[in-house]
């Protein structure tokens, strides 16, 4: 394979980047204070495709791939996490989850919207007490008229209350559904935003079906293939987070090597230090080493081929380099990284939840293990 991109990836990569310069970054502090939803920078972003990245065209998307998404989330969440999340969920888990597997009536309906960024959408898979065990949800659907009627609680939705669309995983009596319920459905209700130590411009909340009606044609795949559905989901979604944290971590490493060109002690830049070129130095490897994974294997499931055990790996790995770089970020400030009045605490901050969500390393390192061992999950 080649190590490079194209030119248009670079295209890509750039405009991301300038888009987020001018838009996302000046901003990023303030929302993530006032733990504001950014639905105008989401608003600012359709236009330029960066909403429905991986979507073919006649769904509305631009017809790009994997890799493609995963240069603008990087890019995206190099300036602002929080907006990033936005796009992760949107971009990795519900986009493609419906154009895999939704009928030509749900993708004309819902993916249309979604991909042109005019509707934005959630999933909901979480439940009070079914995290890592997913099979262990109690969210329940019942057929009744054409109907599913759907009781439960889930939790932790990212975008709740925002997101138009949401994916809702539930149990009936043929197994596992995922079911395509819309905000301002009857008896569909959200919790209040949670307060999170990072990402704190998401809108996380509780999702809450009592008695929620919806139509049977709003199911995605068959009745009993949504476990399938999700892993799937699942695997796009940690590349995804994957990327988020690689974009957290190079805006630590850039701003540290900022500071540590500028900051003298002792009569000369700190960055003259050797204690300090190490923690830059580990920053950097660490972070070309997670990008590399990412975007191999973004560029592998792109070619369809299997890439689970992949995924987890760039997840697990990027998402750990994440923590570990914002950590260093916070070190080579001094103080001044432990003052709200510079970026760095809000990046640690930030970071923590990239090896949480999509599932947390004990998990991915679970996956990787049961493959490389070849035990069956
Ligand atoms: C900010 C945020 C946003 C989120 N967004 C969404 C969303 O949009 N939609 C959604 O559905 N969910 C979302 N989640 C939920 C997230 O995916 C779960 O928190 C995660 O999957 C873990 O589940 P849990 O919190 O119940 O932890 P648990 O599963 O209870 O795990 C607790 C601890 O035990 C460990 N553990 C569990 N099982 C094993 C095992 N077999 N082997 C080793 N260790 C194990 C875990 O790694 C963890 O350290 C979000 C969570 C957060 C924090």
């Amino acid at each position: 394979m080649s190590f490079r991109l194209n030119a248009e990836q670079v295209d890509i990569k750039t405009a991301a980047r300038e888009f987020c310069e001018r838009e996302v970054k000046p901003i990023a502090a303030q929302v993530d204070r006032d733990r504001q939803f950014p639905m105008e920078t989401i608003r600012k972003m359709a236009p330029l495709g960066f909403m429905g990245m991986a979507i073919s065209q006649e769904y509305g998307g631009c017809g790009f791939g994997t890799l493609e998404n995963t240069l603008v989330i990087e890019e995206v969440s190099r300036c602002c996490a929080s907006t990033g999340a936005t796009v992760v969920v949107h971009n990795a888990f519900v986009c493609p989850v419906i154009e895999r597997c939704g009928t030509e009536e749900q993708k004309r309906k819902f993916l249309i919207p979604l991909a042109q960024g005019e509707k934005l959408g959630a999933y909901a898979l979480t439940e009070p007490d079914s995290g890592s065990d997913i099979s262990s949800i109690r969210t329940r659907a019942q057929l009744r008229d054409e109907k599913f009627v759907v009781n439960g609680s889930k939790c932790f939705v990212t975008n709740g209350g925002k997101a138009d669309i949401y994916i809702v995983f539930a149990k009936g009596e043929e197994g596992f559904m995922a079911l395509i319920a819309e905000r301002g459905h009857e008896e569909l209700f959200f919790g209040k935003p949670e307060r999170l130590l990072g990402m704190r411009a998401t809108s996380t909340s509780s999702l809450y079906l009592n008695d929620c009606m919806i139509p049977r044609e709003n199911l995605i795949g068959r009745p009993g293939q949504a476990l399938e559905i999700a892993k799937e989901g699942l695997v796009d979604l940690r590349i995804g987070i994957a990327a988020q944290a690689v974009g957290i971590a190079q805006a630590a490493l850039e701003t540290s090597v900022g500071y540590a060109g500028q900051r003298v002690q002792f009569g000369q830049p700190i960055g003259r230090f050797q204690a300090i070129q190490r923690m830059l130095v580990d920053m950097a490897t660490e972070i070309e080493a997670a990008r590399s994974l990412i975007y191999r294997c973004a560029a592998m499931r792109d070619r369809g081929e299997d890439s689970v055990k992949e995924a987890s790996m760039a997840k697990l790995f990027a998402s750990e380099v994440a923590v570990r770089s914002t950590k260093k970020a916070i070190k080579v400030h001094g103080g001044y990284g432990y003052m709200r009045d510079f970026p760095l605490e809000r990046f640690a901050r930030d970071a923590r939840v990239t090896a949480i969500y999509g599932d947390p390393s004990e998990i991915q390192r679970n996956i990787i293990a049961n493959i490389l061992l070849g035990y069956k999950d």
